[in-house]
C-alpha cells in the first residue's frame, strides 16, 4: 500500500518488500512517462454466479507494470495519481485498454465492470465521454457497469443522481462499490438509479469463522434491502468454500474473490498467477 510519508512523499514497496521513498513529483513524472510507454496493464477478476461458478462478467483493475519495480498495485500509485490530477488521464488509458479487451473477454452476454475514482466522476464530461469511448469501441452498452463509490455519490448527490441518470438512461448499469463502508449506506441508496450493491469484502472474511454473527447480520440486512429494491447484489472478496456457502445459504446470487479466480491479464484466463497483487 502507498502511504502518504508526510506530506508529499509516497513510499513504494517493490515485490520484495524493498521500500523506495519517492517524491510525488517524481512520482508524477513517472506516471506521465507510464501512460506514454503504456506501462499500465489492464487486468481481469471474474464475478460468478455462486450457485455454479458461472462467469457473468469481469471486472478491469489496472495494474503498473513499473520496470524496476515489478507489477503495483492501485493501492501503490492512485492515491498519487488523484493527488496530481492524473487519475483522470489513467481511467481513461484504462476503459481503453479494457474496451480493446472486451469482445474477447464479453462475448454477447457478459459484463464489464469498471472503476472510476471520486474527482474523474464529478467531471464536466464524464457521461458524454464514456458513451463516446463505448460507441468508438462498439462495446454494448447494456454490458458496461460503471462502479461508483458511496463518497462519490454523496461528495454531491444532486450532481452524481444527473450524472448517472444520463448514464442509467443510455443502458449503462451502475453498481455500489464497496457497499456498507460509506456513511448513511442504507438511506442513500434509493436515489440513485442502481442496478447493482458490492458489499464491501469486509463484511464477507468473517463469514464462516467463529464470530461470525454479526458479519452475518450485516449481509442479511443487506439482501433484503436488495431484494426489496429490486438490486442485484455481489459478495466482494470470497476466498474460501465456507464463505461462499454462508452466502448461498443468505441467499446472495453473486460473488467475486480469489476462491474463483485472481486478477489477471487477458489471455491467462482467471488463472492464479502467485506473486503478483
Ligand atoms: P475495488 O474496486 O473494490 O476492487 C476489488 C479489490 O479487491 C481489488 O484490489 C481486487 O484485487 C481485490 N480482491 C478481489 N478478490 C479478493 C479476495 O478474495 N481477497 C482479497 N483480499 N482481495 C480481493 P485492487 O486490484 O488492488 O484494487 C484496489 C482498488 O483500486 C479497487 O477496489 C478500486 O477502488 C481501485 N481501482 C482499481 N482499478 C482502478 C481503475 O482503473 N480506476 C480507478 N479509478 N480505480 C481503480
Ligand atoms: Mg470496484
Ligand atoms: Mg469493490
Ligand atoms: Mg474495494
Amino acid at each position: 500500500r502507498a502511504k502518504a510519508a508526510g506530506r508529499h512523499r509516497f513510499v513504494l514497496f517493490d515485490e520484495s518488500l524493498h521500500v523506495s521513498s519517492v517524491n510525488v513529483l517524481d512520482l508524477e513524472q513517472q506516471m506521465r512517462d507510464a501512460l506514454e510507454k503504456s506501462e499500465f496493464e489492464a487486468y481481469f477478476q471474474p464475478i460468478v454466479r455462486l450457485a455454479d461458478g458461472g462467469v457473468t462478467g469481469y471486472e478491469a483493475l489496472i495494474r503498473w507494470r513499473h520496470p524496476q519495480l515489478g507489477v503495483l498495485g492501485p493501492g501503490q500509485f492512485l492515491p498519487a495519481a488523484e493527488a496530481t490530477g492524473l487519475i483522470e488521464m489513467i481511467d481513461w488509458h484504462m476503459y481503453r485498454l479494457a474496451f480493446q479487451a472486451a469482445p474477447a473477454l464479453l462475448g454477447r452476454d457478459k459484463i464489464l465492470n469498471i472503476n472510476i475514482s471520486t474527482g474523474h466522476f464529478h467531471s464536466r464530461d464524464f457521461p458524454q465521454r464514456l458513451l463516446n469511448l463505448t460507441a468508438q469501441a462498439g462495446v454494448a452498452l447494456d454490458q458496461l457497469c460503471i462502479e461508483v463509490t458511496e463518497s462519490s455519490l454523496l461528495s454531491d448527490p444532486d450532481a452524481a443522481a444527473e450524472i448517472l441518470g444520463r448514464l442509467h438512461e443510455a443502458g449503462v448499469r451502475i453498481a455500489l462499490d464497496d457497499f456498507g463502508t460509506g456513511y448513511s449506506s442504507l438511506s442513500h441508496v434509493h436515489r440513485f438509479p442502481l442496478r447493482t450493491l458490492k458489499i464491501d469484502r469486509s463484511f464477507i472474511a468473517p463469514l464462516g469463522q467463529a464470530a461470525q454473527q454479526r458479519s452475518m447480520a450485516i449481509v442479511s440486512a443487506v439482501l433484503s434491502l436488495a431484494r426489496s429494491l429490486d438490486l442485484n447484489v455481489v459478495a466482494e472478496g470470497v476466498e474460501n468454500t465456507a464463505q461462499r456457502d454462508a452466502l448461498l445459504s443468505m441467499g446472495c446470487t453473486h460473488g467475486q474473490g480469489f476462491l474463483f479466480g485472481r486478477p489477471a491479464p487477458l489471455g491467462t484466463g482467471a488463472s492464479l498467477r502467485a506473486g503478483e497483487p
